[in-house]
């Protein structure tokens, strides 16, 4: 596992491009600077960690392209000590942004090969999510919650109502990219028990949030 100086060349350079292209939160773009991308990829593809792409990984799924990481996560306004949720550990890059952040992070994954193999990588790169979950993430965590915020990291046909119930009544932030074939990546705010903001941020790809097949 080496992190080189050329990797954290081509890395400082994402960072420029994931800027220009809009990313403001200076720890955001700290954090997507810091982390080793390459090394959550497979060795094929280790020349391609530091293009602004999404990837192939295990079990058929991506690893999210960086812009739409740090796009996602702006929107999370993550404090310190914030609890967070993520559906979709994938190859745990996302779950390692919020850590960098200093959430309290809980993530679930449904594809057992991916979550085995990123429990046992994310502690060795020293990014100690508070737990890894294999399950289903459309129905939450509702024995940690509420959170104060939750992202969804694959494309959902809809709303799963959980999430929303899991948000804090006050000011709770889930980022979920809604949507069959291309994603709008919306933002909901709770403001009561039933009170949400919803805003809309343009379109995105993912690959698709599967209901539950275990
Ligand atoms: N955050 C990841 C993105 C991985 S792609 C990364 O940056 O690498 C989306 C992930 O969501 C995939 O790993 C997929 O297996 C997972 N997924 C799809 N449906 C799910 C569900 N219902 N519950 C939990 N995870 C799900």
């Amino acid at each position: 596992m080496k992190d080189t100086f050329k990797h954290q060349g081509l890395r400082q350079q994402l960072v420029n491009v994931v800027k220009a292209k809009g990313i403001q939160d200076d720890r955001v773009l700290n954090a997507i600077g810091k982390i080793p991308r390459h090394l959550f990829m497979d060795s094929g593809f280790l020349d391609h960690a530091y293009q602004d792409k999404a990837f192939p990984i295990a079990a058929d799924q991506t690893i999210s392209q960086p812009y739409t990481v740090a796009f996602q996560t702006e929107l999370m306004q993550v404090s310190p000590g914030d609890k967070v949720l993520e559906i979709g550990t994938g190859s745990g890059y996302q779950t390692a942004v919020l850590c960098d952040l200093g959430a309290k992070v809980y993530s679930i994954e449904r594809q057992q090969e991916l979550f085995k193999k990123t429990s046992k990588f994310l502690p060795k790169l020293g990014y100690r999510a508070k737990k890894l979950i294999f399950g289903d993430g459309y129905k939450g965590l509702p024995e940690e919650a509420p959170f104060d915020s939750i992202i969804v990291t694959a494309g959902a046909p809809f709303v799963p109502k959980p999430l929303l119930s899991q948000l804090k009544k006050d000011g709770g932030r889930l980022v979920i990219p809604i949507g069959d074939d291309v994603q709008v990546m919306t933002l909901f705010i709770r403001k009561g028990q039933k009170e949400f903001e919803q805003h809309e941020f343009g379109e995105f790809r993912f690959v698709p949030l599967l209901e539950d097949k275990n």
